[in-house]
């Protein structure tokens, strides 16, 4: 048993580290036929403008689309967040093609390029309660997205405070402004799940916290279909 990661474009390898660490080997996912091969999938942050060329230069959406439709676990995180919802907004995000299945708005670059890329204390109460330790999570932010509209199966993960002149969008600054007069704008989606799909738009790989894998992992556990009991139940086989 193995859990696929898409290993098209950016933080790839640092997932399979960190699904190392919890004793499950990670597959690298660059053909459609191999997803045949994984009954769940990673898709990692990177640049996704750049992901889904190379996604499309494999013939790899329709396979991705399928995946996701037969509701196989899958998370994406940041770049793969992108991936995974129905409508992307913001700006550079013109014509890209996504795979979709996630029922939210997300918000490219959010947050500002490269240089505004931050880290930031996260509350994460439902997997804080699942899966123990201190009770918030580092949350890196690089060049990242927000969730800005979900659709009603989706169930909110983690959430963000934005002060309205820090976002990248001059028209999303400005609709916030006028919905708060003292400079703190609305606060917008930073981790959702939606049946077997979970989407983070920071990068849980790049923290040695490996409770979102562990999380995902349960996720893929309780699909149930390819998962042998040592990943399942650790120490039980
Ligand atoms: N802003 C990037 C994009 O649109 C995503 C950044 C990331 O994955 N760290 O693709």
């Amino acid at each position: 048993m193995a859990v696929g990661v898409l290993a098209l474009q950016g933080s790839f390898n640092e997932h399979i580290a960190a699904l190392r660490r919890l004793g499950v080997k990670g597959v690298e996912i660059r053909k459609p036929e191999q997803l045949q091969s994984v009954t769940s999938l990673i898709i990692p942050g990177g640049e996704s403008t750049t992901m889904a060329k190379l996604a499309e230069y494999h013939n790899l959406f329709p396979a991705l689309r399928e995946f996701v439709k037969m509701g196989k676990p899958v998370w994406g995180t940041c770049a793969g967040l992108i991936f995974l919802a129905n409508k992307a907004t913001g700006q550079k995000t013109g014509g890209q093609e996504l795979v979709g299945g996630l029922d939210c708005l997300v918000h490219r670059n959010f947050f500002g390029s490269q240089i505004q890329s931050f880290e930031a204390e996260l509350q994460v109460p439902a997997i804080a309660a699942k899966e123990g330790g201190p009770p918030t999570f580092r949350g890196v932010f690089i060049r990242a997205p927000a969730i800005l509209e979900v659709g009603p199966e989706v169930e909110v993960l983690a959430d963000f405070p934005v002060q309205s002149n820090k976002v990248a969008d001059p028209n999303y600054a400005l609709e916030s402004q006028e919905e708060d007069n003292t400079g703190t704008a609305r606060k917008v989606i930073v981790a959702v799940k939606q049946g077997n799909l979970l989407a983070t738009a920071f990068h849980p790989e790049l923290t040695a916290d490996t409770r979102w894998h562990s999380y995902f992992l349960k996720m893929v556990c309780e699909v149930g279909e390819g998962t042998s009991s040592s990943m399942c139940a650790p120490g039980e086989e």
